[in-house]
């Protein structure tokens, strides 16, 4: 178990579909212990249902300063320092994700940036002094960031800066030993993905250009996300890593 003792934050479950729940399945599978942000009052209730009696489970709203620093100071009272971080947040509001991007309005595109890539920048910012040397941090993209998906729009530039700052954060990060990178997961139906018009489909064409016909599981891109919190991929750095068994190839 290359997780053991090691204290991880896990940000973004909002159901048991959810990529970070195959994430945190897998932190535990190697004997990490959880530390959970959730957004609101209703994700809570969601996440009570499935974490143990020993998980710490606190509100981090990353659309509020406030709501990180209250996050990350109560950490650093309980545990004293961590040994990584998995940030699977994105939002959007629904009628950005369709149509013409031409379309997209002002506070849209303003909004998809600031949850879907400045909050990785945020949290970092408030994490740093916490992640022990040999830490990761991880967070989730899609391939939508360097192709046109058809509606994904908005999220695809939002996810295209989201990969920028992995690197620009890895290079600042490598200085403290911490290494940080971005999966880039295959399509998955969540809650996120939802919001995208035209969702299944979506979902269907990318199952259809895995390597076997089957879509990305959430436990197959937790095991990954494992990895790269630990010391055991330390010699990655501020990479993106394709976990869609093989969409992006063909
Ligand atoms: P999800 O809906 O289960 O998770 C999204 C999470 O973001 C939720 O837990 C939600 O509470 C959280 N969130 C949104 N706004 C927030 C805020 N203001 N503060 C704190 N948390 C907030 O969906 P998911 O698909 O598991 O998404 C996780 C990550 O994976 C996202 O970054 C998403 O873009 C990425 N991703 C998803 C897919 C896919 O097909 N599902 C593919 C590639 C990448």
């Amino acid at each position: 178990m290359f997780l053991e003792n090691k204290k991880i934050v896990v940000m973004g479950v909002a159901n048991s579909k959810s990529i970070a729940w195959g994430c945190a399945k897998a932190l535990k599978a190697q004997g990490a212990t959880l530390i959970y942000t959730y957004q609101n009052e209703r994700m809570e209730k969601q996440l009570a249902k499935l974490a143990s009696p020993e998980d710490l489970l606190l509100e981090c709203d990353v659309a509020s300063d406030e709501s990180i620093r209250r996050a990350f100071a109560t950490i650093e009272a309980r545990f004293g320092q961590i040994d990584g971080l998995v940030h699977a947040i994105a939002y959007s509001k629904k009628e950005e994700l369709g149509g013409n991007i031409s379309d997209v309005s002002r506070d849209g595109y303003a909004l998809a940036q600031d949850i879907s890539s400045y909050s990785l920048l945020a949290v970092a910012k408030a994490a740093k002094p916490l992640l022990k040397a040999g830490s990761g941090v991880v967070t989730l993209t899609y391939m939508g960031s360097e192709r046109a998906i058809p509606n994904y729009n908005v999220m695809g530039i939002a996810k295209a800066a989201l990969e920028a700052s992995v690197r620009y954060l890895a290079v600042e990060f490598g200085k403290v030993g911490v290494h940080v990178n971005a999966i880039s997961a295959g399509a998955i139906k969540t809650l996120a993905v939802s919001g995208v018009d035209g969702y299944k489909g979506l979902i269907k064409e990318s199952d259809s250009r895995t390597v076997d016909g089957e879509g990305v599981t959430i436990d197959e891109i937790g095991e990954v996300a494992a990895f790269l919190v630990s010391p055991l991929s330390a010699g990655v750095v501020g990479d993106v890593i394709y976990v869609d068994k093989g969409v992006h190839l063909t």
